[in-house]
């Protein structure tokens, strides 16, 4: 291995419209944002209903930061495992209505370990093809079987689960698809999994704090419950915070202290982390006022998006992509918002399948009529 080889991979990647790079934000996380010292209305974060900067937030985050310290010092099965963490815990598995929860860093690692923990060798895992990268990633380090299922189509799962052999049967699915705004269908998914003995994971970043009454997520959503289901969900997006918890029969979560390697073999997130979440689970609770702003914000943008030349993808939730088609040219339009001040990012390939690179808009309920009107006069322009 040379540098110029890896430069010249990166130089291949750039000529292709698929080179990442990062911008800095110079402000809290918000609908005005500061980037490289010029400010922007933004249309990107999943900072779903505001809370990344909210005043209740930053005031119990220092609080457990003056109770509690800074660093938990060591994984949860050591001696990082705090009092804030105990207790949110606890109101994560009442707020999911479920036995049991276990808080893990970040979301990514919260699927690697169910996955890896709960299948192996001789096992499936049936997943949807338009699942987040963390869940396919998980497939792959459980040395399970993987049979992937074209998107939302449970005739084709079905068919897969009539042929899957005598192991453990696990289906996978994001909830609300991450690149794509649109829900997976759980009744019938969950149908599926009690016909054929199997378990179902979801993965509910985008639902949580969002979806269902009083913000409990996609469950609550279609009101289905089953010990069959390992519900997983973010705490970095509409709670406004970091991590992600997995809620689940007891037993299972034992197994996940047990056996999940991103769970044991990690430092526990500082505690205060855990205060802050425990203000947040109450404002997410007491959100419906902001999520019924956020349902207007959705219908307004797409009632206003209906003659332009890209087609906005069907998407009932606050992920609403904006389909381009070539890399660069979801890139150019990107770059022409944010000429205009606006700032919405464009998603390319691996992200996405090739040829559907995307504008990903995605409201929250700190966006303003006024903000979403913005961005439907800028698009409605560079389409003259
Ligand atoms: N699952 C889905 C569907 C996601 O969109 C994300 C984050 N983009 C994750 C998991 C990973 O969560 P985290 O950012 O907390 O690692």
């Amino acid at each position: 291995m040379t540098f110029t080889e890896l430069q010249n991979e990166l130089n291949e990647r750039a000529a292709q419209g698929l080179l990442r790079q990062r911008r800095t934000l110079q402000s809290p996380q918000a609908p005005h944002i500061v980037v490289d010292g010029t400010s922007y209305l933004s249309f990107c974060s999943n900072d779903y209903l505001g809370l990344a900067n909210h005043p209740q937030l930053i005031a119990a985050l220092q609080q457990g930061a003056a109770q509690y310290g800074v660093g938990s010092g060591a994984a949860h099965l050591v001696s990082g495992h705090g009092t804030p963490h105990q207790q949110l815990e606890n109101e994560l598995a009442s707020f999911a209505g479920k036995p049991a929860a276990l808080l893990f860093s970040t979301g990514y690692m919260a699927n690697l370990g169910v996955v890896q923990a709960l299948v192996g060798k001789g096992d499936t895992v049936f997943a949807d093809k338009l699942n987040h990268a963390s869940l396919n990633d998980a497939m792959l380090l459980s040395r399970a079987a993987v049979r992937r299922y074209r998107h939302n189509d449970t005739a084709q799962l079905a068919q897969l689960l009539e042929q899957a052999g005598s192991g453990r049967k696990l289906i996978v699915t994001d909830t609300v698809f991450s690149m794509d705004g649109d829900m997976a269908p759980l009744p019938e998914l969950l149908a599926l999994c009690e016909r054929h003995d199997a378990w179902l994971l979801v993965d509910d970043a985008h639902g949580f704090g969002v979806l269902g009454e009083q913000g409990h997520g996609s469950l609550t959503h279609f009101g289905i419950s089953s010990p069959r289901i390992i519900y997983m969900a973010t705490l970095g997006k509409a709670a406004g915070v970091f991590g992600a918890f997995v809620a689940a029969e007891q037993v299972v979560v034992d197994t996940l202290i047990n056996h999940a390697r991103s769970y044991v073999y990690t430092t526990a997130t500082p505690p205060a982390l855990a205060s802050a979440l425990l203000e947040s689970l109450q404002l997410i609770a007491q959100g419906e006022a902001s999520r019924a702003h956020l349902q207007r914000l959705i219908a307004q943008l797409r009632n206003g998006l209906r003659d332009l030349p890209w087609s906005l993808m069907p998407s009932a939730t606050a992920i609403q992509p904006l389909l381009i088609g070539e890399n660069q040219a979801a890139l150019n339009l990107s770059d022409r918002l944010r000429e205009r001040g606006i700032w919405v990012a464009a998603i390319r390939p691996p992200t996405v399948p090739r040829g559907t690179a995307r504008l990903r808009i995605t409201l929250s309920a700190a966006h303003s009529a006024a903000d979403v009107t913005r961005l439907l006069e800028a698009l409605h322009e560079l389409a003259r």
